[in-house]
């Protein structure tokens, strides 16, 4: 059965959806199959791989709705080996729609549940909030990646998705656990980037990733023409961080 991970962190624009398309790339080179479900309205991981949703499309919002299979939704990208279930604009308001259907909670996990052996990693792109999309990617989850912007507040906020976390492995996902922080546009020219490293570090001691993933504008390049770093420019360092997360991922 594939592992199931969550990037999630209800900050925003700290690299979650960097660090889930390029991380699942990464694992491809690898030779893993991975699928990347995109639970994020702003659609920014299906757009990164080169899928834009329109009328036709079957996305994460069908399949929240019970109108769609995940099989039916993945749809290969770059590199082989790789799929994607797209979002779209819907998604916004499945938050409410959710709420007063049956096994609200469960309804993302039960759907990936029929697919978890076709994958080896399955990647969900969380929005920057915890409604019920992103509780049902908790549900699904066996562990959650956080990712933390090297700037001030990083901390800010943390609190509230680790009790999400508590909550969610107390009453909904037992086996829920946090996979680790992963330390994200980090600068060490700049002596802010190296103190909020340090203090994550120092308050997160083995929970927080060795890797950590520089600053890099290959990053921020390469969504705008569809493709993960490691296709877009496999030298940048950028691309050599999320290499070296996959390698300590799977190591
Ligand atoms: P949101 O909360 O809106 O979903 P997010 O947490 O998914 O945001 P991203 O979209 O991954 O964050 O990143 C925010 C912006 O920063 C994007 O423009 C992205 O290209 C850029 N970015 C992310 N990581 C890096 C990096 N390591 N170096 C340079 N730019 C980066
Ligand atoms: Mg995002």
């Amino acid at each position: 059965m594939g592992k199931i991970i969550c990037v999630a962190n209800q900050k925003g624009g700290v690299g979650k959806t960097t660090t889930a398309v390029n991380l699942a790339a990464s694992l491809v080179l690898s030779d893993r199959r991975v699928l990347v479900v995109d639970v994020d309205p702003q659609a920014n991981a299906s757009s990164g791989l080169g899928i834009r949703a329109d009328d036709s499309t079957i996305t994460t919002y069908h399949v929240l709705m019970g109108s769609a299979t995940v099989a039916e939704a993945a749809q290969p990208v770059s590199p082989e080996g790789l799929f994607v279930v797209p979002a779209s604009k819907d998604l916004v308001g499945a938050d409410l729609e959710l709420v007063n259907m049956e096994q609200r909670e469960m309804r993302l996990r039960e759907a990936i549940k029929l697919v978890a052996d076709d994958y080896d990693y399955i990647i969900m792109d969380c929005p920057p909030s915890l409604g019920l999309v992103t509780l049902n990617a908790l549900v699904s989850a066996e562990s959650v990646i956080i990712p933390m912007q090297c700037e001030y507040y990083a901390l800010e906020g943390l609190g509230r998705l680790l009790h999400t976390i508590k909550r969610v492995k107390r009453h909904l996902n037992p086996h829920l656990g946090v996979e680790g922080i992963l330390l994200t546009m980090y600068d060490g020219r700049n002596n802010l980037s190296r103190q909020v490293a340090a203090e994550v570090k120092r308050h997160f001691g083995d929970k927080v990733f060795d890797t950590v993933i520089p600053r890099n504008v290959r990053l921020s390049e390469a969504p705008s023409h569809g493709m993960p770093v490691v296709l877009y420019d496999a030298r940048s360092t950028g691309a050599r961080g999320y290499l070296q997360m996959a390698q300590e991922l799977t190591g």
